[in-house]
């Protein structure tokens, strides 16, 4: 039987990655250079492939970076000039928030329990905050902000910057681009590739907001700055070299999904949630939801509470299926299972028949 992985990044593989790749090799595109027309080809289609996924607008404009962590920095150092506000509620967040302040931007928050969302909340951002930045689904917690509520902070804050890390989301979550300024991921978790490459959507009131800060000197770093990535854009180019290899693989992968049609992709991801919320409800003596309100539940990450994860963890383990840990302060009291499109329905039975087998031998 197929071993599955359900950590939630790095995360199963899709199998169409090795012969992308491998494709990708044989294609000679390990050495091209990244001024070449192969090259603008490659990353054309990559564009072309996101923008119909993720519904994006064709003005928006797409850079590609190491990690998405990378891209809390370059946000900083391009597009704050006073402050940022943060929504924090889990260890992404919080690490946002955190890179924001090491750059000595004046960052200030909203904060929420670990496991609590902001759906009751009417956030209150001071004056001064050039950027509202919050976490679409916080990884750590598994707590979702919903989409309704991300666009009216923009209506509400309309002339700040709206940034939406999607990193654990898309393509599952959509976003609507009309409220959303920019929005960021890695390709570990729902891509279902190996990690080390960032992608970052930017619009024009973003481009225009680091051209007027860096005209101002109040931008700070040289690598990957906005206007450089900007500059190269144009021509489908990279301010450095990039990896090559995976802007080819995440154009391959987003095709994919598109043949696929991304509604029928999230119906697939409801159809995979509601297995585990059903395996929930008839464990529950050993098995309980750790996000108690159902419209602050992630669609892509399920985090429950398990008292002691160890046996439990140990067991699946055994049967080929590897489930992540809990975060942070709950590392050892909840167990995490994504909900990534690499992961087949059939997998989420199986989890579920052996937890129930678990079950009952305790
Ligand atoms: C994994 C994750 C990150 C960090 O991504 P890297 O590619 O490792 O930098 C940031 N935010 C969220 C919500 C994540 O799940």
């Amino acid at each position: 039987m197929k071993n599955w992985n359900f950590n939630v990044g790095p995360s199963q593989l899709f199998d169409s990655v090795s012969g992308h790749l491998s494709e990708a090799i044989n294609l000679g595109y390990g050495s091209i250079s990244h001024r070449s027309k192969a090259f603008e080809k490659i990353y054309q289609h990559t564009d072309e492939q996101l923008k119909s996924l993720l519904n994006i607008p064709k003005e928006n404009s797409i850079f590609f970076t190491g990690s998405a962590s990378e891209i809390f920095e370059r946000i900083g150092q391009n597009l704050i000039e006073n402050s940022s506000h943060h929504l924090v509620n889990g260890s992404f967040s919080a690490k946002f928030y955190d890179y924001i302040h090491s750059l000595k931007l004046n960052p200030t928050k909203s904060e929420k329990a670990l496991g609590e969302g902001f759906s009751n909340d009417e956030i209150v951002v001071p004056e001064n905050a050039d950027l509202i930045a919050l976490t679409q689904n916080e990884t750590s917690t598994g707590v979702m902000i919903d989409e309704v509520y991300i666009q009216n902070i923009k209506k509400q804050y309309p002339d700040k910057i709206l940034a939406v890390d999607m990193v654990s989301s898309a393509p599952i979550c959509s976003l609507d681009y009309g409220y959303v300024d920019t929005a960021f991921f890695s390709v570990q978790k729902c891509f279902g590739m190996p990690a080390g490459l960032g992608v970052w959507i930017v619009n024009d009131a973003v481009i225009e907001k680091a051209k007027k800060l860096e005209s101002a000197k109040k931008t700070s770093g040289a690598h990957h700055t906005i206007s450089d990535f900007y500059k190269n854009y144009k021509t489908f180019q990279t301010p450095c070299t990039p990896n090559v290899l995976f802007i080819y693989v995440l154009g391959k992968i987003a095709e994919e999904m598109n043949k696929i049609g991304v509604e029928n992709i999230r119906l697939e991801s409801i159809k995979k949630s509601e297995i585990l919320d059903s395996m929930i409800q008839s464990n529950g003596k050993l098995l309980q939801h750790s996000v108690e309100k159902i419209n602050e539940r992630s669609k892509t990450v399920r985090v429950m509470n398990v008292g002691d994860n160890k046996n439990i963890l140990e067991f699946l383990n055994k049967k080929g299926l590897e489930v992540g840990a809990g975060y942070g302060p709950n590392k050892n009291t909840q167990i995490r299972v994504g909900i990534f499109p690499a992961v087949p329905v059939e997998a989420y039975e199986r989890l579920s028949q052996e937890v129930l087998s678990f079950g009952s031998l305790g």
